[in-house]
């Protein structure tokens, strides 16, 4: 039974660790892929991953 609360209690701070971590994430890598949802830090290298991964 306590442990259950301890596995409930843990997965509340996972989520807003996932939300913060979301948010650093978006912040850091502002440049979405659109066709994967993979995101860069730089411009160039949506370019590249474009060009590399969605050829044609
Ligand atoms: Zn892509």
């Amino acid at each position: 039974m306590i442990k259950t609360a301890e596995a409930k209690s843990d997965s509340i701070i996972e989520t807003s660790q996932e939300k913060r971590e979301r948010f650093l994430m978006e912040f850091e890598k502002p440049f979405k892929c659109e066709k994967c949802n993979e995101r860069f830090k730089k411009k160039k290298y949506l370019r590249e991953h474009k060009s590399q991964i969605h050829s044609y």
